[in-house]
Order: structure tokens, then C-alpha cells, then sequence
């Protein structure tokens, strides 16, 4: 079965770190560590994803049954009906403003806006109001985009990055297994201090994790986020990707849907999801799926950082709950008993306790203007 999300691939048997494909990004990065020494993991990582020429995401579809993994909006359409009727009570709660953004980060094949659209019909006043703006850096992705919203009847605007979004109307965001594809630097404890963790080559020219980099310095403010660090420790750190543009809007709000863990963990958490199958991430460079679990509590520290306020995280069983997913299946349900089943598993699929419904989570960020955003508990942090 397509693994669920990223984070669910079975383990193939054949796991092999040792494994070394002559991707044609392999041999481009090959010869730039010949020329120009070791790359960082977050180079590696970019590289692997959004090459222009060879990166993951410019040339494949990636997501679905033909793909390497499926994602929540994939398995069922009131994953996203449920965003959009949220969104369109963020909006009301943003006083109902005659012009504003609904930005997705990283929209996959479109369905998760298409059905979010599609749902928020029967709010009066919102679809005239609605600006979309799609952040993509796929242009394989961005023509199924441009299909699955061919029938949209709202404006819809194509961006290559989150920085391109600006700050002039009022804007709510939605980023669905967004935030796990966007490169981590790794930091490793030393005797000495943290250095940068580096990809180079070996003696017969195989591509490997190379020493790491001393960092100038040789400390970093996290003592106070790891406590007790010991030489060998591994830690993430995600470039900051919310606009500081959006820091001193009245009216922001956005909901990041993730796997990854509440509290900033240590460890290595790159991965590489191939053909349904885990592989390691250093084997198939531009075919795998790289991506790393997010940190949730790093990203609400980037919030506070640039002066927004932050809800949850919270499980995705918990988000989708609250926001009434159970009634809505129900109703959906009761209007197609000949689809009754399939809607049925993939509600539950979604909302599964050992599967997304727990490791998938959703954290909400927002002006301090505005009231908790729907889904989460009101409980001002
Ligand atoms: N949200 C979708 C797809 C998730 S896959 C879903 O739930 O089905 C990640 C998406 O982010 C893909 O559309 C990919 O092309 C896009 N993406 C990855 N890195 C990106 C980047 N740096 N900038 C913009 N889009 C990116």
C-alpha cells in the first residue's frame, strides 16, 4: 500500500546504507564536492529536492498511488472541505475583509485547495473575497495545480517561494507535509564545540557523510534547548521560512500540518522514501523523497520570534476532530451510501491512533489580534 504521508513507508527488506546509485544528480554533485570540497546536509538536501535540473520535486509527481507517498488530502476529500470551512471562519473572524490570501505552501496535485474551495461555497461573501496564491517550486506539480483548479471560479496566482508571498492584504496560510521538505542544516557536538554536519566523497569517490565543519566559534546558542548535550549529539535547524513581513499584520493566521514531535528532540531524522520504501538518504540523489521531521517547537519559537501568537500543536486526530470531521464524513456519507465504505477508511485512515491521526500534528499561527484559530484548544499561549 502507498505508504500514508511521508513518515509511513514500510522498511524494505533490502535496506541498504551501504547502497550507491549513479543518479545523474549523483554524478552532479560528485563532481562539485570534487571541485569545491564537502556541501552541507541543508545543500544536500536542497539539492536532492529542487535542483533545477534533477531535484525531486521539479520533475515528478511524486505524491500519490503513482508516487512515492500519499498524503491526507489524497485519502480523503474532507480533509480538505474541513481546512476550508475553517478558513472561512478565520476569515470571518478577520471581520470578513472584501479582499484576502489563502496561500498554500507547497499544494502537491491541488486537492487539498480544490476541495477547500469547493466546501467554503456555501459561506456567502467568501468566495468573491478570496485571493489564492499558490506557493510551488515544481512546474510538474504547478500544471496539475492549474487542472485541479481549472473550474475554481476564484483568482488563483502561482509563487516559486514564500518570500514572493507579500503582506498587503489580509492572509491566512495552510501548509500540508510543507514544512518536512524545506532543508535542515545538521549541527553535531564535537570535544571542540558544534560543527556542521557535511556530505563529501571517500577514498574511491563514493558519496559519504564527510567530517563535519567547525563552526566559528564553536558554540551555538542551544545548550539552553538540549540540555545536557554530550559529544556525538546531532541536532536540526530549519531556515526560517515565516515572512518577518507578516510580523506585524493585524491579520494572519496560519495552520501547518506535519509528522514530527511536539518538543525540540535531538537526533538525525533525515530520511529518504523511495518507490514506497525507506532507502538511505545518500543512495538515490534527485529519486528519493528526502525529508526530516519537524520540530513543532521550533517553529512556534520562530513565531514568537517575529511577535505572533501560536496554537498547539496539537495531534491531527485532535485538529480534525475538533473541526467536526466525523459529522461532515457522516453527512457525506448519508448522501453517497454506495461510497459510504471507502469514505469510512479514509476518515479513519486520517484519524488513525497508530498511524496519522498521532503522529501527524497541527500547529496554528496567528496575530495576537485574533482568537484562536478553529481546531485548537483556547488556551492563550
Ligand atoms: N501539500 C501537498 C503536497 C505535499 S509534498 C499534499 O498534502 O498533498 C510537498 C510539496 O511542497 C510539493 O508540492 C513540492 O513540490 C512542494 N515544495 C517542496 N519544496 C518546496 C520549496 N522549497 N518551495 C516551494 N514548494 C516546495
Amino acid at each position: 500500500m502507498t505508504p500514508d504521508g511521508k513518515g509511513e513507508a514500510n522498511l524494505g527488506q533490502n535496506y541498504d546504507p551501504e547502497a550507491r546509485r549513479d543518479t545523474p544528480l549523483a554524478l552532479k554533485l560528485k563532481a562539485r564536492i570534487q571541485r569545491d570540497g564537502p556541501i552541507t546536509v541543508a545543500e544536500y538536501m536542497a539539492a536532492c529536492l529542487t535542483d533545477p535540473e534533477h531535484g525531486y520535486y521539479v520533475h515528478r509527481p511524486a505524491i500519490g498511488a503513482a508516487g512515492d507517498f500519499i498524503t491526507a488530502p489524497e485519502i480523503s476529500q474532507v480533509f480538505g472541505e474541513v481546512i476550508g470551512l475553517s478558513a472561512a471562519v478565520v476569515w470571518q473572524q478577520m471581520r470578513c475583509p472584501a479582499e484576502f490570501r489563502v496561500v498554500e505552501l507547497g499544494p502537491g496535485r491541488g486537492t487539498l485547495i480544490a476541495d477547500a474551495l469547493r466546501a467554503s461555497r456555501i459561506v456567502p461573501g467568501f468566495r468573491e473575497a478570496v485571493r489564492v496564491v499558490l506557493v510551488e517550486t515544481s512546474e510538474t506539480l504547478t500544471r496539475v495545480q492549474q487542472l485541479a483548479l481549472a473550474g475554481a471560479g476564484v483568482p488563483v496566482r502561482w509563487v516559486a517561494a514564500a518570500g514572493d508571498v507579500r503582506a498587503d492584504l489580509p492572509t491566512i496560510v495552510i501548509g500540508n507535509e510543507f514544512i518536512d521538505a524545506l532543508p535542515v542544516a545538521q549541527f553535531e557536538l564535537g570535544v571542540d564545540g558544534w560543527c556542521e554536519r557535511c556530505i563529501g566523497l571517500d577514498a574511491g569517490g563514493r558519496i559519504i557523510f564527510a567530517a563535519p565543519h567547525p563552526l566559528p566559534g564553536g558554540t551555538l546558542p542551544w545548550n539552553a534547548i538540549y540540555p545536557g548535550a554530550k559529544p556525538g549529539m546531532i541536532v536540526e535547524r530549519r531556515r526560517q521560512f515565516i515572512a518577518d513581513a507578516f510580523a506585524g499584520s493585524e491579520r494572519f493566521a496560519a495552520v501547518f500540518l506535519d509528522y514530527g514531535h511536539p518538543q525540540s528532540l535531538a537526533g538525525d531524522t533525515l530520511q529518504a522514501v523511495r518507490n514506497h520504501h525507506y532507502e538511505h538518504p545518500l543512495t538515490s540523489p534527485g529519486e528519493a523523497d528526502l525529508s526530516t521531521q519537524v520540530d513543532f517547537a521550533a517553529v512556534a519559537r520562530e513565531a514568537k520570534s517575529v511577535g505572533l501568537s501560536t496554537d498547539g500543536p496539537v495531534t491531527q486526530a485532535e485538529f480534525l476532530g475538533s473541526l467536526g470531521i466525523m459529522e461532515r464524513a457522516s453527512r457525506l456519507m448519508a448522501k453517497n451510501p454506495a461510497k459510504a465504505g471507502a469514505i469510512e477508511m479514509g476518515v479513519a485512515r486520517l484519524m488513525s491512533p497508530n498511524g496519522m491521526g498521532s503522529r501527524f500534528k497541527a500547529i496554528g499561527l496567528r496575530s495576537p489580534q485574533l482568537p484562536p484559530l478553529p481546531g485548537f484548544p483556547v488556551v492563550d499561549k
